[in-house]
C-alpha cells in the first residue's frame, strides 16, 4: 500500500525518533542484542554444521567455513562450529533430517532438495522461469517469503535463514544443437528437480547422475547434455573439453537461493546475542557467497571465450514452449497441497509486479550494456 505524501512528510520530521524504534521493529520480539542479563551468557557450545556440498567445494564450502569462523570470532569463542561436507558426517541429501533430529545443530544447502518433504520447498530455492537472485531476495526479505518459509520449516522443528544465491545459472553443456522443442525429444540430460520434470514433459529424459560421474557420462554418451552451475564451477568440471555447445540461459535455475537450517530447539537454547550473531553471520556469508559467484563466473566466462567455447542461446520458440510446460508442471505442484498453493500465490503475485518493474529498470539497462570498456 502506498504511503500518503502527508504521512511521509510527517514521518521524515520524526525520523530521528524513528530510528531506534525502527530497528527494534525489524529485529522483532525476543531478539534483543544486549542488556538485561539474559542477553549475555558465558555458556559455550560446540556445534556441527552439515552441508549438501562436496567437501572443499569452492565458494559454497568456503562460505560455510567463513560463517563458522565469523560466529566463533563474534561470539568470543562461545560457539565453535565444525563444518562437515556432504558425506563426511551424513550424506548430502540427508542433512535436513540430520539437523531435524539433532545429529547436527545447523546445516547449509538449498530448499529444493527437500521437495520430497513438501512441494512448496522449491519456491524457497528456485523454480524454472521464477525469480532471479535479487527478486527472490526481495520476496524473502521484504515480501512474505521468509514468513512462509519459517511456517513450512516449523513443521519439521527447523528454522531457515537465507544464506546466499548462485545467481542465474547457465543452460548447460550440449553435444547437439537445440533449434526447436523437438530437439529435446529423447535428449538424455542431467537436470534435476522441476527443470527435469519440464524436460520430461518436452519428451526428454532427465537422468540422475552424481557430480563425479558427469564428465565420463557426457564423454561416453551416457548423457547428451548436462547442466551443473555456472562458468566457474562448470570449468572446474572440465565440461568444455567434452561438450560442443554451452547454452544459455539457465531457464531452470534463474537464481537459486541457498539456506542455513537450524535445529529450532538448539537455536532457542542460545542467548539473544548468540542468536543475533548467527543471523548476522549468515547474512554476511550469503552476501559473500553471491559476490564470489558473480566475480568468479565473470572471470571464468571470459576464459571460456578465449578457449573458443561455442556459446549458444536457446531460440525464443524453445524458451516459450519450455515456459508453457513449466506452467503445467508448477500448476500440478500447487494442486498437491493447500500450503504449496498459498506459497505459489504469494510467489507469483510478487514476481508479476517484480517482472514489470525489472523490465523497465534492470532489463532496460541490461539491453544497453557495454561490453567493450576500452
Ligand atoms: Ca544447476
Amino acid at each position: 500500500m502506498l504511503i500518503s505524501r502527508k504521512t511521509f512528510v510527517k514521518s521524515i520530521a520524526a525520523a530521528t525518533l524513528l530510528l531506534p524504534i525502527g530497528i527494534k521493529a525489524v529485529m522483532g520480539k525476543g531478539n534483543k542484542t544486549s542488556g538485561n542479563g539474559s542477553g549475555i551468557s558465558n555458556k559455550t557450545y560446540s556445534w556441527k554444521m552439515v552441508t549438501t556440498w562436496p567437501p572443499n567445494f569452492p565458494i559454497l564450502d568456503e562460505a560455510c567455513k567463513l560463517f563458522a569462523g565469523m560466529v566463533e570470532e563474534m561470539s568470543g569463542g562461545r560457539i565453535k562450529i565444525r563444518v562437515f561436507g556432504g558425506g563426511e558426517l551424513v550424506p548430502s541429501l540427508e542433512i535436513f533430517d540430520a539437523v531435524r533430529n539433532g545429529a547436527a545443530e545447523i546445516g547449509h544447502g538449498s530448499a529444493y532438495y527437500w521437495a520430497g518433504k513438501s512441494p512448496a520447498a522449491s519456491f524457497f530455492a528456485t523454480v524454472p522461469f521464477g525469480m532471479n537472485a535479487q527478486q527472490v531476495s526481495s520476496w524473502i526479505h521484504a515480501g512474505d517469503g521468509l514468513v512462509l518459509w519459517q511456517e513450512l520449516y516449523a513443521n519439521f522443528g527447523l528454522i531457515p535463514l537465507p544464506a546466499g544465491n548462485t545467481g542465474v545459472q547457465m543452460g548447460g553443456w550440449f553435444n547437439k544443437e537445440i533449434n526447436t522443442i523437438s530437439d529435446l525429444k529423447g535428449l538424455k540430460m542431467r537436470i534435476p528437480g522441476l527443470g527435469g520434470a519440464v524436460l520430461a514433459k518436452a519428451g526428454g529424459s532427465p537422468i540422475l547422475l552424481a557430480g563425479g560421474e558427469l564428465y565420463t557420462g557426457l564423454e561416453r554418451g551416457i548423457i547428451d547434455a548436462t547442466e551443473w552451475l555456472s562458468p566457474f564451477h562448470d570449468s572446474l568440471m572440465g565440461f568444455d573439453e567434452i561438450a560442443k555447445y554451452y547454452y544459455t540461459p539457465g531457464w531452470h535455475e534463474p537464481g537459486t537461493n541457498l539456506e542455513i537450517i537450524l535445529n529450532k530447539e538448539k537455536f532457542e537454547e542460545l542467548s539473544d546475542d548468540l542468536k543475533a550473531i548467527i543471523k548476522a553471520a549468515s547474512a554476511y556469508c550469503g552476501t559473500w557467497l553471491h559476490a564470489q559467484m558473480e566475480a568468479k563466473n565473470a572471470v571464468a566466462y571470459n576464459e571460456l571465450l578465449n578457449k573458443g567455447v561455442e556459446i549458444r542461446t536457446f531460440p525464443s520458440e524453445v524458451i516459450d514452449e519450455l515456459r508453457k510446460l513449466t506452467k503445467e508442471v508448477i500448476n500440478e505442484l500447487a494442486e498437491k497441497d493447500p500450503f504449496t498453493k498459498k506459497v505459489y500465490a504469494s510467489y507469483y503475485a510478487f514476481q508479476e509486479k517484480a517482472n514489470k518493474y525489472s523490465n523497465i529498470a534492470e532489463k532496460a539497462f541490461y539491453n544497453n550494456l557495454q561490453e567493450d570498456l576500452s
